[in-house]
């Protein structure tokens, strides 16, 4: 039998973290075993829907390499099809009218819990305790499911291992709202059924709707899959993770400057881990991802390690790739590029080793692209606790003094004169002027950098003296 796994998103919001993980180990059970993974929309919360976050679930996805075979199949254009299942349901008993008004069931909860009894529906309407009683006029039914009333549910979940839940702690589920919209836990199964998936993988916050989709499997007559439920992520704190904690939708963390294989590998390593290994394509993922190696326990949060994976994965990509990204990062920066600008794959190159993020490596190349004398900006303006930059006046006065200016005054002139400009001539330029003048290396590269980029510490000085190019570099050290 084929394997098919899904993912289904509620487009309630952009897609979180934690669904992108889930979505990651359904797509790899899928991808694995040679099967399908499917992607559905549970849009029938009507009032909670958005068109945007329904796009932003697709675009996430397919940022994170996450394929899918079908979908995305909408839960509101398959409405014929529950209202089927309802009504063969309905003919036979396994599905029931309940005509309880909220204000009754409020009451019938408040007396239960006043004798000290655990909430829950007293199947008033079944169809046995119905037998002649008549629908009060004006109000519209929800349907209801006759849960089987003894014996216990169990499975062997792929994650957690054997539940077992007793039937007497299961009351009449909804199916469908009085507005013959289903419920999550009856079109889910539906669904499920049709779609012939053969192993539903979500968060643990839906294990205690788990024994209630069995039975109804087991009403409609079909094959209960397998289950693994996965538990959520925690962030450092060790609350659940939320807003609270930073970026939690997969979108922002590419608004970022994270890198998709960054998100893939962090996330799969979130809960379940192959031996000690923590920087793995999406490839060796699929190839060692095992369900049953999921810790039952929550996984937790760490920033840091998202830090080191991107840097890794910054390192290791294509430059021309970085040059596509990065644009609209030196965008956010007020910076746009020009046939004069620097040439951005070298500076990428010069400077991607120290970045953690494509927002850290924009930052970073202002230096390559800021109008020199205006004061550069943060890193991070929210930041409170981050210094403004120095300006390169302030800097200037700091580090050019009697001691070093005719040096740089001299070197300035070798510059202009310099036939070739690289790395080697420029190199050869400064250690003659060293050795002429006798002053330490620093005092006059500093000094030099100050001048030509408004910054006290680059990259290797030759390396960026020659991007910039002879003319810009003895232009700016004329005000030496
Ligand atoms: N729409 C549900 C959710 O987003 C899907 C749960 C499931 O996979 O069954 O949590």
């Amino acid at each position: 039998m084929t394997v098919r796994t899904r993912i289904a998103p509620s487009p309630t919001g952009f897609l979180h973290l934690g669904t992108a993980r889930t979505a990651l180990f359904s797509w790899a059970v899928a991808r694995k075993l040679g099967g399908q993974f499917v992607l559905r929309i549970e849009d029938t919360d009507l009032e909670r829907n958005q068109q945007a976050a329904v796009d932003a679930i697709i675009e996430s996805l397919q940022w994170l390499g996450i394929t899918y075979n079908e979908g995305p199949i909408f839960q509101t254009q398959r409405l014929a099809r529950y209202t089927e299942v309802l009504d063969a349901m309905l003919g036979d008993g396994r599905a029931y009218r309940c005509y309880a008004t909220q204000d009754e069931l409020t009451a019938l909860r408040e007396s239960q819990r006043e004798a000290g009894l655990k909430p829950r529906y007293d199947g008033r309407w079944r169809p046995e305790n119905a037998l002649g009683k008549t629908p009060p006029e004006g109000i519209k039914p929800v349907i209801r499911f006759r849960n089987p009333d003894t014996g216990d549910v169990v499975w062997q979940d792929l994650v957690k291992g054997e539940i077992c839940i007793s039937n007497t702690e299961l009351d009449d589920l909804v199916l469908a709202r009085q507005d013959g919209i289903p419920t999550y836990n009856f079109a889910v199964v539906v669904d499920d059924i049709d779609m012939r998936m053969t192993h539903v993988i979500r968060g643990d916050d839906h294990v205690n709707n788990t024994p209630r989709q069995i039975n109804l499997y087991r009403a409609l007559g079909a094959t209960v899959p397998h289950f693994g439920h996965v538990p959520m992520i925690l962030g450092s704190d060790g609350k659940k993770l939320s807003k609270r904690h930073g970026a939690v939708s997969v979108m922002q963390w590419q608004e970022d400057g994270f890198l998709p294989e960054t998100m893939l590998n962090g996330l799969a390593r979130l809960g379940w881990a192959h031996g000690d290994e923590e920087i793995f394509s999406a490839k060796q993922f699929i190839e060692w991802f095992d369900l049953g190696q999921v810790a039952g326990s929550p996984a937790q949060f760490d920033l840091a390690k998202f830090h080191f994976l991107n840097n890794h994965y910054l390192k290791q990509a294509e430059n021309a790739r970085l040059a596509r990204l990065l644009p609209p990062f030196l965008a956010r920066r007020g910076v746009q590029l020009n046939a004069a600008s620097v040439p951005l794959e070298p500076v990428i190159a010069l400077l991607k080793d120290r970045a953690n993020t494509l927002a850290d490596l924009a930052y970073a190349s202002l230096m390559f692209y800021w109008p020199l004398g205006t004061p550069l900006p943060k890193n991070k303006p929210e930041n409170e606790n981050e210094a403004e930059p120095p300006t390169r006046d302030a800097l200037k006065v700091l580090h050019i003094n009697a001691e070093n200016r005719a040096a740089i005054i001299a070197l300035r002139e070798a510059f202009a004169a310099l036939p070739a400009w690289t790395r080697e001539s420029i190199n050869a330029a400064i250690k003659a002027q060293v050795a002429a003048s006798g002053l330490k290396m620093p005092k006059l590269a500093i000094p030099v950098r100050v001048l030509v980029v408004g910054m006290a510490q680059t990259p290797s000085i030759d390396a960026v003296l020659e991007l910039l190019g002879q003319q810009r570099v003895v232009a700016a050290m004329a005000d030496a």
